[in-house]
């Protein structure tokens, strides 16, 4: 992904989340020790070269267009012996959703009323990752409980759940 600007943009005011880049104490020592900020953006790993024993050595990376595309001639072979993969959330599996024909979000979450969790196909009720997107287990369980609350009350027409 491109580097987040470091203030925030015109559509992104206070008290809005920040959208900025953000430099985590891990990083800023990284900064201290090695003279520059180790991230590298818009770029892709293309191909991992392990020696004869099957160890990680290098890896071959390339730069990746606004349109996230690689740009050809910017390839590169960096020497690794250890590679972490970060795996982002991009939002919920379609399947589900697509099986029960229910509307998405433009995050493309689950679409709830505010305040609910009825996913707006009868008998149908979403909560957590999937209504709110990419959270915290707190969250997670906070939503369950009150998404069962409100599965109670559809079918007994109250609910003596708290
Ligand atoms: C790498 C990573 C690190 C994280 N670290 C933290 C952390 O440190 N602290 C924190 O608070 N949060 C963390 N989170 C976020 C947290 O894990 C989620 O917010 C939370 O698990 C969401 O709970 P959920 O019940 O909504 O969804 P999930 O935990 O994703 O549960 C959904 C369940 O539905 C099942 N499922 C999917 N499709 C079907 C189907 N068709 N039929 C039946 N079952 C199905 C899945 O197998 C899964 O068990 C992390 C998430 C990730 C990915």
């Amino acid at each position: 992904m491109p580097k987040a600007p470091d203030c925030r943009g015109e559509r992104n005011p206070w008290p809005e989340w920040p959208r900025v880049c953000k430099t985590d104490y891990g990083q800023e020592e990284a900064i201290a020790k090695f003279g520059a900020d180790p991230r590298i953006y818009q770029t892709t790993v293309t191909r991992l070269i392990s020696d004869k024993d099957h160890n990680l050595t290098a890896i071959e990376t390339v730069k990746l267009g606004d349109d996230l595309k690689p740009v050809p001639g910017t390839e590169e072979t960096r020497p690794c012996q250890l590679l972490l993969i970060a795996a982002g959330f991009l939002g919920p599996r379609k399947e589900v959703p697509e099986a029960f024909g229910l509307e998405l979000t433009e995050r493309s979450n689950v679409k709830t009323p505010a305040g609910s969790y009825f996913a707006g196909v009868p008998k149908v009720f979403s909560a957590g990752d999937m209504r709110r997107g990419q959270s915290l287990v707190v969250w997670a369980i906070q939503e369950g409980r009150a998404a069962a609350r409100e599965v109670d009350e559809f079918l007994m027409g109250y609910t003596g759940l708290n």
